[in-house]
């Protein structure tokens, strides 16, 4: 059955003709493009690829960000694109999350002007791919630790270290990579292909499925001065991206929510049980749907508050922590609770539910943990960092 959304509280009535003209768009490509190919993909290990150079004309990569061929969008339409994709499936908003928040995004803010005519319109169109290196083997959640790191010799940089759980490592064209340098924290796009870079993928994995994650080991890589991010000093600059990609995390995940309740919603109502009752008519049940809902409801309105905060430039890292936090717990709880409602048929691929649960268990790791979010909001009301 095609998906229609869920608006609940009449949230829709806030939205603009282009915002939902946006999110109309992206519906239809998730329905007709990523819907039909995504269980095989999950099964598979792999990702839709044909689909890359399609969300690029669509302007889906760095879709929020301004010039160079980049689609200008506002914070909203840009959240309701990344609300479409991860109801597809969040290995699918990762792959354009990591494209445009953690590699378009820094090139924009960070990088030099001939880095920006070089990268941008090409990792805009999808000709070109690119992944975010920061977290290494000893070092996720504390990234200021980390121990790679990079060396001028002259003209050079050189780089040795380890990244590991890297989206799009090994496919990317190029990798923008973190190391601790004698001036700071440093960010260098490293070119496939370089002398002393290599990437290797990540198998095993039972959560992102349809998404390429992989370790890349950096002995004796060097590349030439002009590699480096000039704007980008300390841990601030990974960190600024990391917020990018965090809203739209914080909006990706209502999506992956709405898929899950509006399958059980259905499937209650025609499953039977007991006097050929639908399970839907018994109370249990219905709880279980109306809290759906009601997180479902209060995240819609806590991510689209964000959006317009972040469009009139207000919006702060510790406001993004609780979007972030906040919409992943509700859907992984209304993943766990639609899995239930649907028994046995709920543990099938042949349900987008279990997907969506394992990815989820992702996303609640990864840009930061559910811990370290819950320490960034006490800290800013405290005023106490318990990190340590
Ligand atoms: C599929 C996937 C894709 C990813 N893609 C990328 C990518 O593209 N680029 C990239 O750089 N990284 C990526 N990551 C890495 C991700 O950001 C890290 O996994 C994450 O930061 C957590 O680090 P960790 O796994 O080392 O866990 P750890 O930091 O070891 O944490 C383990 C547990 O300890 C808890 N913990 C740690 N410190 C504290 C504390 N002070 N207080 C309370 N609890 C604490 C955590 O909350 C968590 O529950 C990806 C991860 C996955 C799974």
């Amino acid at each position: 059955m095609t998906f229609r959304g869920v608006d609940y509280l009449l949230i829709d009535s806030s939205f603009s003709e282009q915002e939902l003209l946006v999110r109309q768009t992206t519906r239809q490509f998730v329905e007709d493009r990523v819907v039909p190919v995504i269980r095989d993909n999950w099964r598979e290990g792999t990702f839709p690829a044909p689909l890359i150079r399609e969300m690029g004309k669509l302007g889906f990569f760095g879709a929020n960000l301004e010039g160079y061929g980049c689609a200008g969008m506002s914070n909203v339409e840009y959240g309701l694109l990344m609300q479409e994709l991860e109801r597809g499936d969040s290995g699918v908003r990762s792959f354009v999350s990591v494209q445009g928040a953690l590699v378009m995004y820094p090139i924009l803010v960070y990088g030099s002007e001939e880095q920006k005519q070089r990268w941008l319109p090409a990792l805009q169109s999808g000709e070109v791919l690119g992944c975010f290196g920061l977290t290494e083997p000893d070092f996720g959640s504390n990234p200021a630790g980390m121990r790679t790191r990079a060396r001028k010799e002259g003209e050079e940089w050189v780089i040795d270290g380890e990244k590991t759980w890297i989206t799009n490592g090994s496919v990317a064209d190029v990798a923008l990579i973190w190391a601790r340098t004698e001036e700071g924290i440093r960010g260098f796009l490293v070119e496939k292909g370089t002398a002393g870079f290599t990437a290797s993928d990540i198998h095993g994995k039972l959560s992102m499925r349809a998404s390429v994650t992989s370790s890349l080991s950096f002995s004796d890589c060097r590349v030439p001065a002009s590699a480096m991010l000039p704007c980008a000093k300390g841990l601030k600059g990974p960190l600024g991206c990391l917020t990018q990609a965090r809203f739209g995390i914080g909006w990706g995940v209502v999506g992956a929510a709405m898929d899950c309740y509006e399958t059980a919603r259905q499937y209650t109502i025609l499953r039977k049980q007991f006097d050929d009752k639908p399970i839907a008519s018994h109370q249990l049940v219905q709880q279980k749907l109306a809290d759906m809902i009601t997180g479902i409801t209060k995240a819609q309105l806590l991510a689209l508050h964000c959006g317009r905060l972040k469009d009139q430039g207000k919006l702060e890292p510790v406001h993004v922590s609780m979007l972030k936090r906040n919409n992943v717990a509700m859907a992984l709880d209304c993943a766990r609770m639609s899995r239930d409602l649907l028994g046995a048929n709920g543990i099938m691929d042949e349900y987008p539910i279990m997907r969506h649960l394992c990815n989820l268990e992702t996303v609640k790791t990864y840009e930061g943990t559910d811990h370290i979010h819950a320490l960034v909001l006490g800290e800013r009301v405290t005023g106490i960092a318990a990190y340590r």
